[in-house]
């Protein structure tokens, strides 16, 4: 059987419940959208685009209104484009102005982050408004894709700073910790990252949009784990399809107060409803 072609998130997937993985990636269910993928689908796309702006009117006077200003008017822009996904969702008025404000919360943390960062550039060397700009500028959705370890992922942002190359991830996430799920997706990243450019980041990390960023230093230990994880479900995956071989994991994550696995329904994890 053909390697599967996987993701850190199929690879996390497989780590927390096999038989998860098998609906999703083998039996190819279709997946629930949720309002946590569709406003972080906004929030990527937000700041996707963000960098594609016109700075020549920013000055050093205006260009922390303007970073606030623009951030605003692509998050509405977003939204809007969103309209039709946000609306399948059924959520109530209440519902939606609250995902709303609070994605909008997220993405001004953001700006003011980066404005910080542009004013310590402009205060370096006299640089003007547009080089840092530039400067500051990341490579945005990149594709990295490895026959050798038949695996790819889309990296949100890759930074040049100096002499150093920072990958980084956007997070809605409440929690501001590198969890080990997180950990591993930044260690496929930085193992595409070393067969594609031959060298390692310096550093790979999460922007947590509800706080701040938070990177970790790559070394050999972070490639091993991903090399180990790689192989691991290769091993699995390229030898069986068979459903029995991929065995419910019960926990919390089938079910909990406000959700359900996408595939709780037809998994019966608790098994059938009394009617
Ligand atoms: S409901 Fe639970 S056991 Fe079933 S597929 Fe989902 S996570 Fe796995």
């Amino acid at each position: 059987m053909a390697k599967r072609v996987e993701s850190p998130s199929s690879i996390n997937t497989f780590k927390q419940c096999k038989r998860k993985y098998y609906h999703q990636y083998i039996e190819k269910l279709p997946t629930l959208p949720n309002i946590h993928q569709v406003r972080g689908n906004i929030a990527h796309s937000t700041l996707e685009h963000f960098y594609n702006i016109e700075v020549s009117d920013w000055t050093k006077e205006n260009f922390s209104q303007k970073v606030q200003l623009t951030i605003q008017q692509l998050f509405l822009h977003q939204w809007k484009a969103y309209e039709k996904k946000l609306k399948d969702l059924h959520l109530n008025p209440d519902q939606e102005k609250f995902y709303f404000e609070e994605t909008m919360m997220m993405l001004m943390n953001w700006a003011n982050h980066f404005t910080g960062e542009l004013n310590e550039r402009l205060l370096k060397n006299g640089t003007s408004l547009p080089e840092a700009f530039m400067e500051l500028t990341p490579i945005r959705e990149q594709e990295f894709s490895s026959d050798n370890y038949s695996v790819h992922g889309f990296i949100d942002a890759i930074k040049h700073l100096e002499d150093e190359v920072h990958i980084i991830d956007y997070k809605t996430n409440s929690s501001f910790e590198i969890k080990d799920s997180i950990k591993l997706q930044l260690a496929i990243y930085s193992l595409l990252y070393h067969e594609k450019h031959g060298k390692l980041p310096s550093k790979v990390g999460i922007f947590f949009l509800r706080h701040k960023l938070k990177m970790i230093n790559v070394d050999e230990d972070l490639l091993n784990l991903a090399k180990r994880e790689v192989e691991l479900i290769h091993a699995h995956t390229s030898i069986t399809e068979d459903k029995q071989d991929y065995p419910r994991n019960i926990t919390p994550l089938c079910k909990w107060s406000t959700g359900k696995c996408d595939f709780y329904d037809t998994c019966k994890p608790h098994g059938e409803k009394k009617r």
